[in-house]
């Protein structure tokens, strides 16, 4: 049997070892989901939903040690992983309202009436990648769940521990067993199957855009359902009239946070050339302050890289001619680490400012007026995330509805809550996770009319 080794990433020592399925393996997997589903799709709606509270509530109980998971085996910080374990809970907690409020609709129609109700699809395959290991997980599990259907979620290679303790808990929680099943792999075993099993009839992928863009393709020969989360390079708009203290002290966070391993990162600054100097030296001392270390100790901010292959693609984005304009600090020794760095004055055509770098790099360059600065946000393939920081409210609103992007925030940098709509424009993805229609992306509609005409009446 293959085995992958789980490495922290703050110290490189080998945590876990995990099998890697094969195919054979797969498809057991997506049977016993078939199978599963029979009896889940008919429990009182009422029921689903009781355990799925039970789910949220075994969560709830156990998040220190998910948290725990999730700095070891992803390198997470320990306050942004408890966080995550709460966020995980809540997802489950929310969508746990879901079973009883899937309503169908009735259509007045000649002759009969028109009923519409809203049926799971069968088997949902949750693709997740390895920087928020089991919060992206659980934002495929509750919805599909809710709606009915049975899951197996394809965690990351390199961070497969926290799901793995997510269908533990499901377990602990009475859900019948099947129902939620974590297979863990090689995309290109286990994931690959997702897409090419018949009985798998929705995925969740989130991703990078290249392989969201060949698990497109794949699905299109089944017309398989999809929704995609993948890359970003969001942009962090500072104009003139902004309050540039909070922009500047927050900016670090927007992009570095997780070791800027986050889809939604504001990687590149874009700032009022009128104001382009001060913002840069007031973000100095919030980069050059910012605790990077043991992810395991409360007062971290920043913690490694994933590996360090990944940290050699992060590196090759800051070449020895990179226009570093400041650098915060990193230690030294075991673990896959790398200082926060800003590049300024970087050309548009350079790599850090184009790509997707999924590392703590950020690019600062100015813009001229309005226009400007949404033409560069709106200058790149992806559309995902962005801030805006503006104390004028018509612009904010103007620039808002501007930029091509699925989630922005004005004076401020929220992205995710759990209750609000999530997912991306252009490259950035399709559909949307979370929020109110959550739901719906895990259902069919079907349409059933019955005539109420009189027998022998002819119509
Ligand atoms: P990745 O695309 O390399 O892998 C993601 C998952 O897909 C992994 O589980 C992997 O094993 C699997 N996979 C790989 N090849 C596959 C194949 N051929 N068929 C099926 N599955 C396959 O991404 P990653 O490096 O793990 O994660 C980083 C990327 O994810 C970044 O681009 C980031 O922006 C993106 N991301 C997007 C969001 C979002 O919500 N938009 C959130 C987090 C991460």
């Amino acid at each position: 049997m293959t085995v992958t080794e789980i490495r922290n990433p703050a110290t490189e020592a080998v945590v876990a070892t995990v099998p890697a399925s094969s195919v054979a393996e797969t498809d057991a997997a997506i049977e016993r989901s078939v199978a599963a589903g029979e009896r889940w799709r008919e429990l009182a709606p009422g029921d689903r939903a009781r355990l799925l509270r039970r789910f949220a509530a075994a969560v709830d109980a156990d998040r220190d040690r998910l948290a725990g998971l999730e700095v070891s085996g992803a390198g997470h910080t320990i306050t942004a992983a408890r966080w995550e374990a709460g966020n995980v809970r809540d997802v489950l907690d929310y969508f746990a309202g879901g079973p009883e409020r899937l309503l169908g609709r009735q259509i007045p129609v000649a002759g009969g009436v028109d009923l519409t109700f809203q049926e799971p699809l069968g088997v949902v395959g949750v693709i997740v990648p390895w920087n928020f290991p089991m919060m992206i997980a659980m934002w495929g599990i509750a919805p599909a769940l809710a709606a009915g259907n049975t899951v197996l979620v394809k965690p990351a290679e390199l961070t497969p521990l926290s799901a793995l303790r997510l269908a533990e808990l499901a377990i602990e929680a009475g859900l019948p067993d099947g129902v939620l099943r974590v297979v863990p792999g090689k995309g290109s075993v286990v994931g690959h199957r997702f897409v090419t099993h018949p009985a798998v009839r929705k995925l969740v992928f989130t991703g990078s855009t290249e392989v969201g863009r060949q698990i497109m393709a794949g699905c299109a020969d089944q017309i398989k359902r999809l929704t995609l989360e993948l890359g970003g390079k969001s942009a962090n708009i500072v104009f003139a009239d902004a309050d540039l203290e909070r922009a500047a002290a927050t900016a670090p966070s927007a992009v570095f946070d997780n070791a800027g391993q986050d889809c939604c990162a504001r990687s590149r600054i874009l700032v009022e050339r009128s104001v382009y100097d001060r913002f840069l030296a007031l973000l100095e001392p919030a980069v050059t302050g910012l605790r990077v270390g043991d992810p395991a100790d409360p007062g971290t901010e920043m913690g490694p890289l994933i590996s360090a292959e990944h940290r050699t693609k992060v590196a090759s984005y800051v070449p020895d001619s990179a226009p570093v304009a400041i650098r915060g600090h990193a230690p030294d020794g075991a673990g896959f680490w790398y200082p926060p760095t800003v590049l300024a004055p970087v050309s548009r055509t350079a790599p850090a400012f184009v790509e997707e770098v999924f590392g703590p790099v950020v690019a600062v360059v100015p813009f001229e007026d309005e226009a400007d600065a949404i033409r560069i946000a709106n200058d790149t393939v992806y559309g995902l995330s962005g801030s805006i920081w503006t104390e004028n409210l018509g612009r904010a609103l103007r620039v808002a509805r501007a930029v091509e992007t699925g989630t922005l925030s004005i004076n401020s940098h929220s992205s995710v809550r759990y209750w609000t709509p999530f997912g991306g424009v252009k490259q950035s993805g399709l559909g949307r996770e979370l929020g109110p229609d959550a739901l719906a992306a895990f259902t069919e509609t079907k349409n059933v009319f019955i005539s109420t005409t009189a027998s022998g009446s002819g119509a």
